[in-house]
């Protein structure tokens, strides 16, 4: 089993990053990166960020629609951090009963979700 503390460790990191740098230094990490900081680097996609830490650890943040951390350590072992789907499991169209994806666009009509081309 992984030791939690080394899980902390890297969310603390995650929490602190410190100044940022847009151009690396030369005792920055090298690899094409949006910034670095000390002991790692970042690079940022649409709703993700992805860090990789001078100790052979990554992180790959995401916050939409909810968080999810997901941590690789150097040694390989890797834990996900996820924040609970809460509103996933019972949302359905008030209109045509089908599912809703709540990453997906949809309208709230007096307190109901409609697909788009559902609402009354
Ligand atoms: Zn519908």
């Amino acid at each position: 089993m992984v030791d939690p503390a080394k899980i902390a460790k890297i969310l603390d990191r995650l929490h602190k990053l410190g100044s940022i740098r847009r151009a690396p230094e030369v005792h920055d990490l090298p690899g094409e990166f949006d910034g670095w900081f000390d002991g790692g680097a970042f690079r940022s996609v649409t709703g993700a960020t992805h860090y990789v830490f001078a100790d052979g650890s990554a992180a790959n943040v995401g916050v939409v629609p909810w968080l999810s951390v997901s941590i690789r350590l150097a040694d390989g072992t890797e834990v996900s951090v996820l924040e609970r789907q809460r509103q996933a499991a019972a949302q359905v169209c008030a209109g045509c009963g089908g599912q809703l994806d709540p990453t997906l666009t949809h309208q709230v009509i007096k307190g109901k979700p409609f697909h788009i081309g559902c609402a009354p």
